[in-house]
């Protein structure tokens, strides 16, 4: 996870996550149970909360599971068995034939989405409601190919080949074609911004004003 272009909360998330240090039950500042703080009201015996339950079963991030099977099914056609939502959050395991800087990207967009829905929950604002976790991390994805659109620009290209990091640079399509050729499946550029297609469209057109209005202040960067 060293290249990757993520924001540094995003990047401190990951590294939580992977090495177990994330703060769980009553190690987390001002939660005063073990029991997972979702599971706790709709439950007769709420499972403990811990990072193992966090990201392989609590329906919290349910719709963080769905969203990356769409994805997959969307991106990788041919090969339609998406990776598992812990292993991917935690350790970016995706296997070997699949695009590293795409899936880069969409981990770092489903890490800052589940950063925000445990912040949430943890705190006075209570849990995220399942479409404004999924338009969350949307809204990071379409932040992250926007990024990745600018990098073709002329411009963009000069600086990016000014820096020292080769990896920095490599994370980045450095054409217009190369752009096409990695989010086509998913997204596409138009006028001055990104636009999902296909599924993810009909996702995004569902969508409420009140909805909108958490994601847009969830950009947890
Ligand atoms: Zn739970």
């Amino acid at each position: 996870m060293h290249d990757a272009p993520w924001p540094s909360l995003t990047r401190n998330f990951a590294y939580d996550l992977a090495s177990g240090a994330l703060p769980c039950g009553k190690a987390h500042t001002g939660v005063t149970m073990s029991e997972c703080p979702f599971c706790l009201t709709r439950a007769a015996n709420p499972p403990r909360d811990t990072v193992q339950h966090i990201v392989c079963d609590c329906p919290y991030l349910e719709p963080l599971r769905l969203l990356l099977t769409r994805l997959w099914s969307c991106l990788y056609p041919d090969t339609r068995t998406p990776p598992l939502l812990s292993l991917f959050l935690a350790y970016g395991h995706v296997g070997s034939t699949h695009d590293h800087a795409v899936a880069t990207a969409i981990r770092g967009a489903l890490l800052a989405a589940t950063r925000w829905a445990r912040i949430s929950i943890t705190s006075e604002a209570g849990a995220v409601n399942p479409e404004a976790l999924t338009n969350a991390a949307l809204s990071n994805l379409r932040t992250h190919i926007h990024l990745d659109w600018r990098a073709t620009t002329p411009a963009v290209r000069a600086l990016l080949a000014a820096r020292p990091s080769q990896t920095q640079r490599a994370i980045r399509p450095n054409t217009q074609r190369a752009f096409v050729l990695r989010w086509s499946r998913v997204a596409t550029y138009r006028t001055d911004r990104v636009e999902f297609i296909g599924p993810l469209a009909l996702r995004r057109a569902g969508r409420s004003g009140r909805g909108n209005r958490r994601h847009s202040t969830a950009s947890p960067t």
